[in-house]
């Protein structure tokens, strides 16, 4: 039921992909170990730290955290922060694992004071298995049926006082009454070219490559604001430096590395491309229904949503319309598309820049 960190989720694999993959062994050990260690993210760091500041100077068990952001941001990292600062034992599973409600009574009632039980895709959780998590976060207790009809009972245990870390893709998809015994909610944001090259100088001193801080720059650019990414970029770049009998990478090497990946200058693949072209060659450039434009890139619309919408919306490339996904100028632009009369007129309405 519990899953091991290095466990794949998906299982078609894609190198710009934000979630997990076969390129992500090494992930444990490129994770920072302190909250100072981890880059980015000043908001939620600096409150997290009083949080389990002021937990620990009462002798509490820190409140329970939900964490969201896209894949790949550093919710499984901050888990391992956060248990480790408390100073308990981390446990880690995942929704689509915990099938019935016995599973998660398993899991619980298996937790010691001060244990960080970390659930990722806390939105997929189903209902029963959920309402068994309202009483255990609120009271620290079980509430369990035994028997039916008439002669029903209900009988309570008990539980160590734990600590619960949601981490979810879609806050969107949890519901109020879940949402509402959190009493710490922290979203991740994509990370800036900045700190991405600062995680890739970290990463690189980690497993031991040589780069220059040029090409860090270059891998951080084309990195999607995404951590995992920028790890995985890094060790794809060095695998054609050490081919090409480098002693350290150059941004050369990078820039010709990427352009190999058919990763482009913002970091975007050819799904990307084939994304955007479909919105304009299929569609005309008018709002289109996510599952419409799943079914014609022969992609999963949750995929879509998780996985490749956050940075085109980031870039501003495409927007969330109440009609649909629509591409905006700056996707045409890209792609090198010289918008119609027609097509302008449509984005104006979305696109700030076109407005006036
Ligand atoms: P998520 O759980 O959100 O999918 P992870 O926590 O597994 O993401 O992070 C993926 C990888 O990115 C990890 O290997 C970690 O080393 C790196 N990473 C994530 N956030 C940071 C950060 N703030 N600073 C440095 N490295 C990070």
């Amino acid at each position: 039921m519990f899953f091991d960190d290095e466990e794949d989720f998906e299982g078609e694999d894609r190198l710009v992909k934000s979630t997990k993959g076969e390129y992500d062994a090494e992930e444990n050990v490129l994770r920072p170990k302190t909250l100072d260690g981890y880059v980015g993210q000043t908001k939620v760091k600096e409150n997290l730290k009083v949080y389990m500041a002021a937990a620990k100077a009462r002798g509490e068990v820190l409140e329970h955290v939900l964490l969201y952001g896209a894949p790949g941001l550093g919710k499984t990292t901050l888990a391992h922060i956060i248990s480790g600062e408390m100073g308990g034992q981390l446990k880690m599973t995942s929704a689509p694992a915990i099938e019935r409600s016995g599973d998660l009574a398993a899991i619980l009632t298996n937790l010691n004071d001060g244990d960080v039980l970390f659930i990722d895709e806390i939105h997929r959780l189903n209902h029963s298995v959920e309402e068994i998590l309202y009483s255990a976060m609120e009271d620290y207790a079980l509430d369990i049926i035994v028997g039916k009809g008439p002669s029903a009972r209900n009988i309570r245990f008990s539980l160590k006082k734990f600590t619960l870390l949601g981490a979810t893709t879609r806050a969107g998809m949890i519901a109020n009454p879940l949402r509402d015994r959190f009493g710490i909610i922290c979203r991740l944001e994509m990370y800036t070219p900045d700190e991405l090259k600062e995680i890739v100088l970290r990463s690189a001193r980690t497993l031991g490559i040589a780069i220059d801080a040029e090409a860090a720059a270059e891998v951080a650019r084309r990195s999607r604001g995404t951590p995992r990414i920028a790890n995985r970029l890094l060790k794809r770049v060095r695998d054609f430096s050490t081919i090409k009998g480098n002693a350290s990478v150059t941004v050369g090497d990078a820039k010709f590395a990427l352009g190999k990946m058919e990763i482009d200058g913002l970091g975007l693949d050819e799904v990307d491309r084939s994304l955007l072209r479909a919105m304009i060659d299929k569609f005309d450039g008018k709002p289109v229904g996510l599952e419409t434009l799943a079914a014609t890139i022969n992609e999963d619309a949750g995929t879509i949503e998780d996985v490749y919408e956050p940075y085109l919306l980031q870039l501003g490339f495409i927007a969330r319309t109440p009609r649909g996904r629509m591409i905006l100028r700056g996707g045409y632009e890209h792609l090198g598309y010289k918008m119609s009369e027609k097509q302008r007129e449509q984005v104006s309405m979305f696109d700030k820049d076109l407005k006036d």
